[in-house]
């Protein structure tokens, strides 16, 4: 097959790297194959850009596919049929995609349909980005998540608990460790799975080489998910200097998924969104920004993820987690590196995903404006390609 050229783009590389103008990416058989000058590209079907910018597909680190963004997303999915919820999550992951999201790291499903999805995806039966799924996470009785998770009591049995969703395929694990924010009766500062619980769960992961992810938002619990080797944390609302220190440590990443409260605040009681969501989140805000500005100071590594589907929090652009990313401090150049190749190494995937270079997948995107200037340029991408092949509904840029 002739390689496809993508010439007069500048090039957000996703590394961190400044634009660099006047390349062309050469692209065969889905990947990469070189970057080179303009004037040096092979010859062979060409995509001018004219002047557009080529950065890596994005990467949202925290989604939930099989939750709407109602205004109670939970109530909304227990009030649907499986089936119901498994359209939805299709048409969302496409919308995903078109926003320039080729790939999602999706932290809690519902009975495994977004398994189902992923394969499907996989297969070519339907466009979607790249999914790798946590299936049901896995939290004490009672606990944050409890309407979606898998709950357990003691090592033992959350140790059957993650070999459970090992069985099902998922390609990761998801653990709770703190309360939060959409479940009634418990409170985000709370700990919740032991130290002990946690660490057998990550002991059963690593052994099926799979990667763990904990939503911890109150320190104790955040501390203790550190401490049993979590890859991610999830929202860390109340870090401290010690906990950022041993995260450092350990290269323990950072999700802080900045929207998903400030998202609840901002539609409201009157919108309908449950009251002690509100209540919660309006109480959390503040710190969890302070977190995050210590956490990016200090230089935790930091992936972008948004936590799509959470009240008024939607699928598709990940531009507002972005956007609130460089009001609290990163500049728009480092909030690109943590939704590109940050968040490729903590998937797992830095040697495929979330860089322009040869050998890497050619899930990239071309966008119209300058996002190193002003990160809402990524809003509406031109044109999304996966594997090198353009995503039939964008059209080229003009
Ligand atoms: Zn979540």
């Amino acid at each position: 097959m002739d390689p496809l050229i993508l010439s007069g783009a500048q090039i957000i590389d996703g590394t961190g790297a400044e634009p660099v103008r006047g390349r062309s990416v050469v692209v065969e058989d889905g990947r990469v194959t070189a970057v080179v000058d303009d004037a040096r590209a092979p010859r062979g079907p060409r995509v001018d850009l004219d002047g557009a910018t080529l950065l890596p597909g994005l990467i949202n680190a925290h989604v939930h596919l099989c939750m709407g963004a109602e205004a109670d997303p939970v109530g909304a999915m227990k009030a649907e049929t499986l089936a119901a919820t498994t359209i939805k999550a299709l048409v969302r992951a496409r919308e995903t995609l078109a926003a320039g999201v080729t790939t999602v790291r999706d932290l809690g499903g519902r009975d495994y349909c977004e398994l189902a999805l992923r394969q499907a995806i996989r297969d070519g039966l339907v466009e979607g980005p790249r999914i790798l799924a946590a299936g049901r996470p896995v939290c004490m009785t009672g606990g944050h998540g409890h309407w979606l998770g898998r709950e357990a009591d003691g090592p033992d049995d959350v140790r059957r608990a993650v070999r459970e969703q090992l069985k099902a395929g998922v390609d990761l694990v998801k653990l709770i460790a703190t309360g939060g924010v959409l479940t009634a009766g418990v409170e985000p500062g709370a700990a919740q799975l032991t130290l002990e619980e946690m660490r057998a769960a990550v002991e059963e992961a690593r052994k099926a080489s799979r990667r763990t992810a904990a939503h911890a938002q109150g320190s104790e619990g955040i501390a203790d998910a550190v401490r049993a080797g979590i890859t991610s944390i999830e929202h860390g609302i109340f870090l401290t200097e010690e906990i950022v220190a041993r995260m450092l440590r350990a290269g323990t990443y950072l999700v802080p998924t900045l929207n998903a409260p400030a998202a609840i605040v901002a539609g409201g009681v009157a919108a309908g969104v449950p009251e002690y969501a509100v209540r919660k989140s309006a109480a959390v805000m503040a710190d969890h920004v302070k977190s995050f500005r210590l956490a990016l100071e200090r230089g935790v590594a930091i992936a972008a993820g948004s936590d799509a589907g959470t009240p008024f929090n939607r699928h598709g652009s990940l531009v507002p987690e972005l956007s609130l990313m460089v009001e609290h401090g990163m500049t728009p150049l480092q909030a690109i590196r943590s939704a590109t190749s940050v968040a490729a190494d903590l998937l797992g995937l830095g040697d495929l995903i979330g860089r322009i270079a040869p050998g890497y997948a050619a899930d990239l995107i071309a966008v119209r404006g300058e996002p190193a200037a002003r990160i809402e340029a990524l809003a509406h991408p031109a044109t999304v390609w996966v594997s090198g092949r353009a995503l039939s509904a964008s059209a080229p840029p003009r």
